[in-house]
């Protein structure tokens, strides 16, 4: 086992999290021996304390501002802020055992404050669910529910960012507006902005990595129109929306979305969604390397109660992008506790 190294060069610990550092570390410390690999801990720039463990992969539980954030890394520390305290690290050998299943509302143009009464009950029905549970609503309602969902798990993303960080750009949105009012994620290249803005590849990867850059998870939609599936070009529409709109680093999410299925009632057969998720696995792969095999790739189209569990049981759906379905706290409820027990 590799020698346990320690350093002290750096700023002095601030507040609470500054306590934390002694007793996390010897927790890491401990847990390294205990899988048999190195530990390192050291202090310095803006991380107030790193462990790294070679060739590890660790799933780590924070708590910031009351809320529990999983996240996945290659080192694990406390870093930034005094007030994000690590609360579980979990040793993970492979990308896939760090991943957490993901149901992701969409509630598009939809909602008014009156409608923040659904988060309360979705919240009350789901206080801790197993899979991550996120509501994307209008760029309005993100302040307003990143409040009505303080101290909970809930998350919450935008549908949409501007490339640029700031700027002349009158009506749209930065990803650090997004993240300021309360966003983890942000849902990129959705079909209706394809269709409805002509939004296309080039201009969705540069969104991804405007998103990245401010922290933000960028959702990255892809699917093929029904012409193209009855031409047989599915495969090869949604390979290219992939190559051209997925950056090559960083946390993100993959959402595979017919268009012919969005808010029409219908669905692929779930040979045909076995076989969109299957390629895509293997197309990410080849685009970023073993790291894709912790990629969540979404489905999404027309997902309800009634199809959840079918659709969450085919390999390589790794949850859920929802539209109408997520308006109504009771139905997303469900695919929410579908997608937990899958
Ligand atoms: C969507 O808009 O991303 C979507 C999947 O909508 P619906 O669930 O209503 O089909």
């Amino acid at each position: 086992m590799a020698a346990l190294a320690t350093s002290a060069k750096g700023p002095p610990d601030k507040g609470s999290g500054g306590a934390l550092i002694g007793p996390i570390a010897a927790a890491l410390k401990r847990k390294a021996r205990e899988i048999g690999l190195g530990a390192m801990v050291r202090k310095g720039m803006n991380m107030t304390a790193v462990v790294r463990v070679p060739d590890t992969l660790w799933r780590i539980g924070e708590e910031k501002e009351g809320k529990t954030r999983y996240g996945r890394s290659r080192q694990i520390g406390l870093h930034h802020h005094w007030h994000c305290r690590i609360i579980r690290a979990i040793p993970a050998r492979t990308w896939e055992e760090t991943m957490q299943k993901l149901a992701a509302g969409n509630w598009k143009m939809n909602g008014l404050a009156a409608s923040l009464g659904e988060v309360q009950a979705l919240l009350a029905a789901h206080p801790a669910p197993v899979c991550e549970m996120l509501l994307c609503p209008p760029a309005t309602l993100l302040a307003q529910m990143n409040w009505a969902a303080r101290g909970s798990n809930l998350r919450l993303g935008g549908q949409d960012c501007h490339p640029d960080a700031a700027g002349a750009h009158t009506g749209d949105i930065s990803a650090a507006m997004l993240k300021d009012a309360g966003a983890t994620y942000v849902v990129l290249g959705h079909s209706e902005r394809r269709a409805d803005h002509g939004e296309g590849d080039a201009l969705i990867l540069a969104k991804a990595k405007a998103a990245l850059t401010a922290g933000l998870t960028p959702i990255i939609c892809i699917g093929e129109t029904e012409a193209q599936r009855d031409r047989g070009q599915t495969l090869d529409v949604i390979g290219t929306q992939l190559d051209g709109s997925t950056p090559k680093g960083g946390d993100l999410v993959i959402a595979y979305e017919p268009v012919w299925a969005i808010g029409t009632g219908r669905t692929p057969t779930i040979a045909q969604i076995a076989e969109v998720h299957a390629f895509l696995r293997a197309r990410l792969t080849a685009l970023i390397g073993p790291r894709a095999a912790g990629i969540r790739i979404l489905y999404g189209g027309s997902v309800k109660p009634s199809n959840a569990a079918e659709i969450f049981a085919v390999p390589h759906v790794d949850g859920a992008l929802v539209g109408g379905a997520s308006l109504k706290a009771a139905d997303f409820g469900a695919i929410v506790a579908a997608l937990s027990a899958a």
